[in-house]
Parts: structure tokens; C-alpha cells; sequence
């Protein structure tokens, strides 16, 4: 379906079905959307006020009991594995997912009723290229359940599982390369199995009101209970898959990498996706953009001057190289011998103050605070810097790449943003600035 993997795609059109929700065994109409490049995957909860939406990023994990919850404030979306596997393996890097309820229906227990829905709504490419996270070096995730997640180094997306119930009943094991063809057929029919000494309790405290052999397969001692029967023989370590690719999708990029998963559980996949996140943010702070402005991604210094009230020997911010989405931007600044501190600090031993660093960021935060209010009519005070570190010295002739990411904003008045200072591909100064605001 999709012909070119180089870049980020959404759905053609928007395409929905209905049925019932696994938890309270209630009604739910789901629909997909399309979204613009880099909107990634979002839930819309349509039956509350307000319409709020939860962004699918292992940041909003909540749980991860029997099936994967997310969540924004006390909001909730329940089960979401199946759709964000369906949607990430066919390829859907942007789309919006409308729901009704707080879980999505349940369908057949498998990841086949949302297949089916991706392909009436088409999946289409952008213009924006695809975010990908490659495995550089070997990482694993153990749990005291006996779950063991290893991730190797590999040019595609590939997983191999060993399933085993309880008793070593059920053993099973598959690798393969996930790819959406791949998905279509070998994945996405597994449906959801339970043991039967498992739903026993849950049907008891009717947490499973919508479960039924319609949408589980249950396991009892060796039998294995169900309207049809298994769909593969290896049905289960099929699902496995599945559910790993789900919970992986919450990581928010495409991962080239080789996963080998022993007895995997949601907890131990949500851990991995925590990790490869981590991961990400590290990196994210050792990528220096080389390129100066380029079209409307930048600012050049007279728009610069036009955001900030600073001036001579005050501006900190030469140039804006780069927005990404609302609440990233890193700005540049060339230190050069002429800059006024390095008369004094220190005579013969130019080093850039800390303190200077620390104005930087706080600049480039505050271009960021105007572009998203729209108005320079208010002058952004420093309230607080915590965790301000210093990790190397800055010299004449350095350039520095200053990175700030937004992390909370109270209305018009408080902002938090989450700044680093790179040179040479190494972070050379860090901290977390609080701002308000007042009119001029
Ligand atoms: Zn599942």
C-alpha cells in the first residue's frame, strides 16, 4: 500500500466502524482521521466535553494491566495495543482516533477489524520525511514475571517471540520482518487469548462485561475454547507480536531494529518503549542542525530583534535555525573574542560565563513564549532555573546551538521550558527555566 516508506503517511480519508467495548461491554463507534505531518497518533475522546485529546506517547502511559492505558490529566483511553499496531504497522505515521468511549471496540479480539478500516480509508504520503530510531547498540528490559526483551541492531523492523503459558503449555515461537503485507496476513488475525483460571475472577468482578469467545480465545488445561477455531497454529505468539508492536508504537518513531522477546507482557514492552524514548531524548540532544535558516523554519536577526527587547552586549541569540511543532526551537550563537565579557573573564583565559549561557536559553525560550502568544507587547521575566548544569567550557570561536523545549504553560502568565547548549556535538550547559509575564 504504501510505495514510498521514505516518507510520513496518513490516512486517505476518514473511515470508522462500530462495536463493543471490551471493559464495560458498552457500544463504541470508532473513527480514523487524517492528520498533518508530524501530528503522530492521537486519541479524541468525542463523548466528553471539550473533546479532549491524549497523545499516543509512552510519556501519557498509566497502565499496563492485561491491556495498555494511556492518559492526559484524568482522562483515559483503555486497550489502545491493537489500534496503535494496526495503525503502525500498515504504515500510518498522523492520524486522529475518534471514539466515543473510553476503549475502542473490541472487535474479534485481533488487530483484523482495524486492518480493515486503515484499508477503506486509504493510507496516502506526505511530504515530510519519516522519523525513524535505529538500534545503534544491543539494549534489553528484564521483569520479575520472566519477561526478556532484548533489542539488536537491524536495517528493518523485525521481531522474534517465544511465547510459553503457564507450565511451559503452549510454547510457541516465530520471527519475522513486520512489514504491512506481513501484518495483514501473518499478524493481525491473532486474536486475544486468556487463561481460563484467569477470566474465571474477572468475569466474577465483571471487569470483562463485553468478554465472550466472540472476541478472546480461552485456554482451559490444554483445550482451547473458542467460536472458530485457532486461525494459526501458532496463534498465540502471533498475538504476542502484535501486542509488542502496539506498545513499541507508543516510542512515536519507526524503529529499525531486531526485537527477541521471551515470554513478553505489556509491562515489559512499556518499559522497552521507555527506554528506546530515553534513548531518543539523548540523541535529540547530540543532533546539532548544520544548516542556517532555511525558509520559514527560521529567524533571521532583525526578526530576531523584533521578538526580543534585548540589545547590545545583551543579545544572547544570533539567528532561530529552527521550530519544530509548538513547543521546540534552537537558536545559534556565534561567541566570538570581541564579546564584551571575555575582557574580564578572564584576562588571558577567555571563557564564556556561565550565566550567559543560562541568558541564551532563556532567550531562545522566550522566542518561542511570543511566536506561540503572537504578541511582544509583554517582556518575559526569568523566575527560576533549576537543575542548571555546566559541562564544559565554552571558548571564543565556539558555536552555540541552544535547544528549548516548552514543558508547560499556565495560561498567559507561566511558562516551564526545558533548555541544552550544544557545541561541537556535545552539550555544554543545561537547565529547566520558569517564566512569567508582563506587559511592557
Ligand atoms: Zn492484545
Amino acid at each position: 500500500m504504501s510505495s514510498t516508506p521514505e516518507f510520513q503517511h496518513t490516512l486517505g480519508k476518514a473511515a470508522g466502524f462500530s462495536g463493543t467495548s471490551l471493559h464495560t461491554g458498552e457500544k463504541v463507534s470508532l473513527k480514523l482521521q487524517p492528520a498533518p505531518a508530524d501530528h503522530g497518533i492521537k486519541f479524541k475522546r468525542k463523548d466528553l466535553a471539550d473533546e479532549p485529546t491524549i497523545d499516543a506517547k509512552i510519556d501519557n502511559l498509566k497502565t499496563v494491566e492485561r491491556a495498555t492505558t494511556i492518559g492526559d490529566g484524568s482522562v483515559r483511553v483503555h486497550t489502545v495495543e491493537h489500534i496503535l499496531s494496526a495503525l503502525s504497522a500498515m504504515g500510518v505515521d498522523n492520524a486522529i482516533v475518534e471514539m466515543d468511549a473510553n476503549e475502542p471496540p473490541i472487535g474479534d479480539g485481533s488487530a483484523q477489524p482495524y486492518v480493515d478500516v486503515i484499508k477503506r480509508a486509504g493510507v496516502t504520503p506526505q511530504e515530510a520525511p519519516r522519523k525513524f530510531l535505529d538500534v545503534r547498540e544491543p539494549m534489553y528490559v528484564e521483569s520479575k514475571t520472566g519477561a526478556l526483551l532484548v533489542l539488536l541492531p537491524d536495517e528493518s523492523f523485525r521481531i522474534s517471540c517465544t511465547q510459553a503459558g503457564p507450565n511451559n503449555r503452549f510454547t510457541q515461537f516465530l520471527s519475522t520482518e513486520i512489514t504491512p503485507a506481513v501484518f495483514e496476513r501473518e499478524i493481525a488475525p491473532a486474536r486475544t487469548f486468556v487463561y481460563y483460571e484467569d477470566v474465571r475472577a474477572l468475569m466474577d468482578k465483571n471487569l470483562i462485561k463485553g468478554g465472550s469467545l466472540e472476541n478472546a480465545v480461552v485456554v482451559r488445561g490444554d483445550a482451547v475454547l473458542g467460536k472458530e477455531p485457532l486461525r494459526f497454529e501458532d496463534e498465540f505468539v502471533r498475538h504476542k507480536i502484535l501486542d509488542i508492536i502496539g506498545d513499541l508504537a507508543l516510542v512515536g518513531r519507526r524503529i529499525r531494529g531486531h526485537v527477541v522477546a521471551v515470554k513478553p507482557g505489556h509491562a515489559a514492552n512499556a518499559e522497552l518503549a521507555r527506554a528506546l524514548a530515553r534513548e531518543q531524548t539523548r540523541r535529540s540532544a547530540l543532533e546539532v542542525p548544520r544548516a542556517m535558516p532555511r525558509g520559514d523554519g527560521g529567524l533571521n536577526t532583525d526578526e530576531v530583534m523584533q521578538i526580543l527587547p534585548h540589545r547590545y552586549p545583551f543579545l544572547m541569540v544570533d539567528r532561530i535555525v529552527d521550530f519544530e511543532g509548538d513547543n521546540k526551537v534552537t537558536g545559534v550563537k556565534l561567541v566570538s573574542i570581541n564579546e564584551p565579557f571575555f575582557q574580564g573573564h578572564f584576562p588571558g583565559h577567555p571563557v564564556m560565563p556561565g550565566v550567559m549561557l543560562v541568558e541564551a536559553m532563556a532567550q531562545v525560550a522566550s522566542v518561542l513564549l511570543f511566536k506561540l502568544s503572537k504578541t511582544s507587547s509583554r517582556i518575559g521575566y526569568f523566575m527560576s532555573a533549576d537543575g542548571v548544569k555546566f559541562r564544559k567550557p565554552v571558548f571564543p570561536g565556539d558555536t552555540i546551538f541552544i535547544h528549548a523545549e516548552l514543558t508547560k504553560a499556565r495560561g498567559n502568565r507561566l511558562a516551564k521550558a526545558k533548555c541544552h547548549c550544544v557545541v561541537n556535538d556535545a552539550v555544554v550547559s543545561e537547565g529547566e527555566l520558569m517564566f512569567t509575564f508582563l506587559e511592557k
